[in-house]
């Protein structure tokens, strides 16, 4: 099957030639991630001074060359600056402040938290923490992740014992502040990841309470944003001294080497549309994101009932739910990841070579994020986006703020028609109403029962 991941192990930026191939769609753009250079810019990871464990582990993930923030990161957090880094998803923000910090930390006594990486969910935590694994292998710093939706235990334990690096969401952290243990009195570093993304989620409050939690004594500050908007410079500035500020796309714009094309296509055909997709193998494995829960649900039986494997990943899922969805769809025995856009940012898929969006995002933004999904670290991607007439609207303030029209595609020898089809969605108020009727008849149907027991 086309699309899906042909190596789980790195080979460094991967092209997903395979597609293009196929199709032999010529003209687009292929992206290398790689600015401008400059004379004095570091090119290896060698040159920006890693310790030779970081270095092996570097190689081993099979990241052949710093990527641009990277370059630009690395140097002045090493000396122990403050960072204030934007730059596009799938820039390798990650490793840019890991690896600062892991080097920081060799020297040190193991047994206390002295580094917080604040991040907005539970999957971004995971993937941040298992990128802190792979990258200090050789080093033996230690370190945990904490997040909602799993027992709080574990995490308490970890966090007694003092973990070099800590990764964790605000809310969980501050359960766990609440609980009393106030174990980051050695804090030194503190992280703040995907900045814009916990602003949009509405963590900005708990980030300024855990904030009051934390020791009073001079720290380093890496913030790191996809995007600057104003709430987040102010909070930049709050929280940063004197920052080296590293900027790879100062415009916003979406990751370059990303084939954009827009489907305009009736509501009811939406699912229609994906699994001719699918089926002609125009799209390998994608993720399709929806704009409500209840959206994405109706695709994931839509799909299934086509035959397609799919799983979904939203925040009405369990975590242990989203974690079998989203290994499902690692490994490839889904096809389709039926989201919301809980997963639209960070989240690393390997060999991701398209987004759908089976609807129209209402923020530029969201598009951008999601679009940026497709392009991690220099692969090329494509993103189709599904527009009923009535998302028109929509699109057109998406175009504004990528700065361009966005090509148009119908696909040939299908059927647009509408005749026959059922709505893809009940209405809320029917489906309300239909709920409603349900419980009413198990409460007649109770009340039956327990008559008849008490006679
Ligand atoms: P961001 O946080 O900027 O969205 P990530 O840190 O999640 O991006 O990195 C995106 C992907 O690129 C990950 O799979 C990561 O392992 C990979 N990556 C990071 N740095 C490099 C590099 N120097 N070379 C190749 N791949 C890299
Ligand atoms: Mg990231």
């Amino acid at each position: 099957m086309t699309g899906k991941k042909h190596d789980t192990n790195r080979n460094g930026p991967r092209r997903i030639d395979h597609h293009r191939a196929r199709k032999g769609e010529g003209g687009r753009t292929r992206a290398t991630g790689h600015g401008p250079e400059t004379a004095r810019e570091p090119n290896t990871f060698s040159e920006l001074g890693l310790d030779s464990r970081l270095l092996k582990a570097v190689q081993n993930m099979g990241f052949t060359e710093p990527t641009p923030i990277q370059k630009q990161a690395v140097p002045p957090a090493l000396q122990g600056r403050d960072i204030l880094g934007s730059a596009m998803t799938g820039s390798g923000k990650t490793a840019a402040f890991l690896l600062p910090i892991l080097q920081r930390f060799l020297p040190k006594d193991r047994g206390t938290t002295r580094a917080l990486v604040l991040t907005p969910t539970r999957e971004l935590a995971t993937q941040v923490d298992e990128e802190r694994k792979a990258l200090g292998r050789h080093t033996g710093l230690t370190g945990a992740a904490i997040f909602g939706g799993v027992g709080m235990g574990p995490q308490e334990k970890a966090f007694r014992k003092g973990v070099d690096v800590l990764v964790a969401t605000p809310g969980r952290l501050l359960d766990h502040f609440r609980r009393g243990s106030a174990p980051l009195a050695g804090l030194e570093v503190l992280v703040l990841d995907e900045a814009d993304r916990m602003l949009d989620m509405g963590f900005l409050p708990d980030i300024r309470k855990v904030l009051r939690h934390l020791p009073d004594r001079p720290r380093q500050t890496l913030f790191f944003s996809a995007t600057m908007p104003r709430p987040i410079v102010e909070l930049s500035r709050e929280l940063l001294t004197d920052p080296a500020r590293v900027a790879v796309e100062r415009k916003q714009a979406p990751a370059t080497g990303v084939a954009q094309a827009l489907f305009p296509v009736p509501a009811r055909r939406k699912p229609a549309l994906l699994i001719e997709l699918l089926r002609r193998e125009e799209v390998g494995n994608v993720i399709a994101f929806c704009r409500t829960k209840h959206r994405a649900n109706r695709l994931f039986q839509k799909l299934e009932k086509a035959g397609i494997p799919t799983a979904r990943i939203h925040g009405n899922r369990s975590q242990n739910q989203r974690t079998k969805a989203l290994e499902g769809f690692r490994d490839g025995r889904f096809r389709v990841l039926a989201a919301t856009d809980i997963v639209a940012r960070g989240i690393d898929v390997e060999a991701l070579d398209h987004v759908v969006n089976f609807d129209v995002p209402n923020v530029a933004d969201d598009y951008i994020h999601r679009v940026g999904r497709t392009a991690r670290a220099g692969a090329t991607g494509e993103a189709y986006t599904f527009v009923s007439p009535e998302e028109e609207g929509d699109v057109r303030s998406i175009e504004r703020s990528v700065g361009r029209k966005l090509p148009r595609r119908t696909l040939e020898d299908f059927d647009y028609r509408v005749d026959g089809e059922e709505r893809f969605e009940v209405p809320a108020g029917e489906r309300i109403a239909a709920i409603k009727a349900r419980r009413k008849e198990e409460r007649e149907r109770a009340r039956a029962k327990e008559k008849r027991r008490s006679s």
